[in-house]
Formats: C-alpha cells, sequence, structure tokens
C-alpha cells in the first residue's frame, strides 16, 4: 500500500479491513505504470464519482418534475463519467486526467447551453482552473494558457445566455434545485482538490523541515562528541563578538598526553574518553557556555557572560570533575587530565588574535606541568 494510501487511512482512522477501507483501496488502485502519481488518480477518480453522482440525483430530481427533454439530456451525463472511472483503470493517469477535463468541459457547456445560466454549472469550470493548477503533468505556461481559456470560456458562455434562450428551459422550482445541487458538488469538488493535495503538502513540508534541521545538526556538530565544530563556533564567535555588551571568556584546551592513552589503551578507549569529556562540559560548566571540538583533542569553551576570574572558578570545577574520572582500559583503570588556557575578550581584539593568545597560553601551561589553567 502507497504511503498516500496509508496516510489517508490513518487521517480517516479506518480499519485495515473495513468497506470504506476496501473503497479507497480500490480508488487509488495504481494504475500499473510506475512512477505515476498515486494521489493524482485518486483524487481524479474521486472527482469523477462527484460528478456521477452529481448527475445521478440530477436524474432524479429531473425525473421527479418529469420533464422529458431534461431527463434525455441528464441521462447521458452518468453514463459518461461512469465510462470515465471504470476506464480510469485502464488508461495511464495523465490520459485518464486529461479525458476528465474534457468531459468536465463539455458538460459543463452542454448544460448550459441547455439549461441557461440560472443552475450554475458554469461554477465547475473554477473546479477545472483549481484541479488544473494542483497536476504536476502541466508545464506553467500550459496551465496559464488552460487558465486563461477557461476565464473566456465563461465569459463567453456568459455573454452568450443573455442573448439566447436555454434551449431546454425549466421552472424555477427545478432551476431552484439544480443550482443548490451545483453549488453543493462545486464546493464538494474543490475542498477534495483542496484537502487532498495540501495535506501531502503539508506532510512533505514537515518532512523537509525535519530533514533541514538534521542536515543543519550534521552541518553544525562533530558527529564523535556531538559537540559543535569548528564552524559553528566560528559563526557564534563572529556573532558573539559582533554584539558584546558584556564580559566574555575563550578557553582553549587540551587533553594531555593522549596520544598515550590512544597507544596504551587503543584508539576505540580513546573515542570513550573524549565522548566521556564532552559530557562532563556540558554536565559541570554553567548552561550557556558554548562548547566546541575545535580539533582532535582540543576543545573550545566560550563563556557568554563571564569574566576571566569567574570563568577561572568554573574552569577550576570542571578541572577537578576531570581529575575524578576513572576510564576503564581493559587491562588497567586510568584517569587524565587536561590543560586550559584562558583569555578575557578585550572588547576590540579579532577572533585570531584571541584563538592566538588562548593558544599560547595553554603552551605555557603544557611547558609547566599540564593540568592546569593558564589565565
Ligand atoms: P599533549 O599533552 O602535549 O597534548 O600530548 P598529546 O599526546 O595529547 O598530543 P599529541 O598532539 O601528540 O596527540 C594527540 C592525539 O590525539 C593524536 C591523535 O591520534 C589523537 N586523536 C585525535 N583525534 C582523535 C579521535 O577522534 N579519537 C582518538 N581516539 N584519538 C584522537
Ligand atoms: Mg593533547
Ligand atoms: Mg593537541
Amino acid at each position: 500500500m502507497s504511503i498516500f494510501k496509508n496516510t489517508l487511512m490513518k487521517e480517516f482512522k479506518m480499519k485495515e479491513n473495513s468497506v470504506l477501507a476496501t473503497i479507497y483501496e480500490n480508488i487509488c488502485r495504481d494504475t500499473g505504470k510506475q512512477n505515476e502519481s498515486a494521489k493524482l488518480i485518486a483524487v481524479v477518480r474521486l472527482l469523477t464519482l462527484s460528478m456521477l453522482a452529481h448527475s445521478l440525483v440530477c436524474c432524479v430530481l429531473v425525473s421527479i418534475t418529469g420533464h422529458t427533454g431534461a431527463l434525455v439530456f441528464s441521462v447521458a451525463s452518468p453514463i459518461l463519467f461512469l465510462a470515465v472511472f471504470v476506464l480510469s483503470y485502464q488508461w495511464s493517469t495523465f490520459v485518464s486526467y486529461c479525458i476528465l477535463n474534457v468531459c468536465i468541459l463539455f458538460w459543463s457547456c452542454m448544460n448550459v447551453y441547455c439549461f441557461g445560466w440560472n443552475i450554475g454549472i458554469q461554477h465547475f469550470l473554477v473546479v477545472l482552473l483549481v484541479f488544473v493548477f494542483f497536476c504536476k503533468y502541466r508545464h506553467e505556461l500550459i496551465k496559464i494558457l488552460f487558465a486563461s481559456g477557461l476565464f473566456l470560456l465563461r465569459l463567453y458562455l456568459y455573454y452568450y445566455c443573455r442573448s439566447h434562450e436555454p434551449v431546454i428551459p425549466l421552472d424555477s422550482g427545478l432551476s431552484n434545485a439544480l443550482q443548490t445541487l451545483n453549488t453543493f458538488f462545486v464546493f464538494l469538488s474543490l475542498g477534495l482538490i483542496a484537502y487532498l493535495f495540501s495535506s501531502s503538502t503539508q506532510e512533505m513540508e514537515g518532512k523537509l523541515i525535519e530533514y533541514n534541521r538534521k542536515l543543519m545538526k550534521q552541518a553544525n556538530t562533530d558527529t564523535l562528541t556531538g559537540l559543535f565544530n569548528r564552524r559553528r563556533t566560528m559563526e557564534y564567535l563572529e556573532n558573539l563578538l559582533k554584539s558584546a555588551d558584556t564580559q566574555i571568556s575563550i578557553c582553549l584546551c587540551d587533553i594531555d598526553h593522549f596520544k598515550r592513552v590512544n597507544d596504551t589503551y587503543g584508539h576505540d578507549v580513546g573515542d570513550v574518553v573524549l565522548k566521556k569529556i564532552s559530557e562532563t562540559f556540558h554536565k559541570r560548566l554553567p548552561p550557556d557556555t558554548f562548547v566546541s571540538r575545535w580539533g582532535g583533542e582540543e576543545f573550545l569553551l566560550i563563556f557568554p557572560r563571564l569574566n576571566g576570574d569567574e570563568a577561572i572558578t568554573a574552569l577550576e570545577t570542571l578541572r577537578q570533575k576531570i581529575r575524578e574520572l576513572v576510564f576503564d582500559g581493559g587491562f588497567e583503570n586510568f584517569t587524565i587530565s587536561l590543560t586550559y588556557g584562558l583569555v578575557e575578550y578585550d572588547y576590540h581584539s579579532d577572533i585570531t588574535t584571541l584563538l592566538k593568545e588562548a593558544d599560547e597560553k595553554l603552551y605555557v601551561g603544557k611547558e609547566n606541568g599540564r593540568d592546569r589553567i593558564v589565565f
């Protein structure tokens, strides 16, 4: 069963084997050709059925009033739409779609010609106008030409009716009944087309938004740790420094002797360390800290509201918590440490200068025995 059918069944809360579900199953049945829109053929068939129902009610109304001329004409309509419905299972979607358009067009003109303007059959031209714009097969130019043609046809029919009497004049009772019937079916057809096409458009839009969100996340984060990546960090820093109205501190930190961890316990254990440290950053630092993986085993921490002294306090807590972490190296447990190079934003340095300064401080920390904060 196609996704479209599934969605319809869900929307209408149909049970799998209920009568309604079986009817839907048949209406949506694919034409056998691949890459054809199941939705379009379903709309074509539902619209044909709606036209068929309309013509049948028309027949009943006309026969009740005993209008022989109108009855002969009315009987032809259900036969026409029944034939289109049955043959839609033989034709391709596109052919069915075109034939239905032609039939409604011809049928509307004949009705106006026979019964005049007052029964409101000309409103079915608006149904065609909406229908043509939802079809993916037609080129934009063809759609515009078709819409212009419908507009001209409607005007022509109006002026034709003003100067000609209907071939089959109806009394006002039947005319009013047909006007009501036509208005109902025009609204039904428009509602049907709009509902079926808009429901899947909304679904597609939702999927697209979700897909874009995932893409954005992928473009901004590091896959191993889930931290922001360098690209996103630069973007964030540029914006932050541009509108800086509070004190900002930036810290570049690096795992000590991480190569040794990899060499001794293996790369996988090294990855576990990177993940665990990333989690610890989130747990132990102030919530508005921007945490990113700057490269291999280097991290950039941005404190958007802390001055240097406040950042040292936060980092000192973090440093101790990281020192307390115990990792399983397989044959033994081990601990790790980080060295931190901290700078405070002076409201005029550029990003490169700030990062260079933080890197120099980190280097000083490494030179002086590691596992320390240099400010
Ligand atoms: P120092 O204290 O001076 O920083 O020494 P170090 O060993 O940490 O520094 P070095 O630059 O010599 O080694 C960094 C190591 O980090 C080497 C590299 O294999 C490892 N590394 C980088 N990215 C990853 C990763 O994604 N996973 C793992 N497991 N290791 C990584
Ligand atoms: Mg290192
Ligand atoms: Mg390094």
